[in-house]
């Protein structure tokens, strides 16, 4: 995806304050920050959100998690907590069309997530 900007951060073409990466995962800082921490973990492959779980490769659905769990412990919020999200088409507000988990904490979340 030419145009794709978390394509174009996990080419390294956009600069990005990375967190975390492997051989099919990459993670940074949210540009627009809504809790103390707030990682943006991607696959490198463009896949534009979980609608298209069904034609990903289980290793990478796994090391999607697997990488918010090892970013987490990383950041020390292993004890105190976190949320994952990840927001799937207009209802949720997609706002980037390249599938992302939001990995949010270092504070106490609000307890209702609409
Ligand atoms: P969505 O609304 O699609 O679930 O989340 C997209 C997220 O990407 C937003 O939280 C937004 O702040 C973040 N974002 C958009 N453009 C950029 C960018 O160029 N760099 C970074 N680091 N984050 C971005
Ligand atoms: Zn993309």
């Amino acid at each position: 995806m030419e145009d794709c900007i978390f394509c174009k951060i996990a080419r390294g073409e956009i600069p990005s304050s990375k967190v975390y990466e492997d051989e099919q995962v990459v993670a940074f800082n949210d540009l627009n920050p809504q809790a103390p921490v707030h990682v943006l973990i991607v696959p490198k492959a463009h896949y534009a959100n979980l609608n298209e779980a069904g034609g990903m490769p289980e290793a990478l659905l796994a090391a999607l998690l697997r990488a918010a769990s090892r970013i987490a412990a990383q950041l020390g919020l292993d004890k105190s907590g976190y949320r994952i999200v990840s927001n799937c088409g207009p209802d949720a507000c997609q706002s980037v069309q390249h599938l992302h988990i939001h990995l949010l904490g270092g504070a106490k979340l609000a307890e209702k997530m609409s």
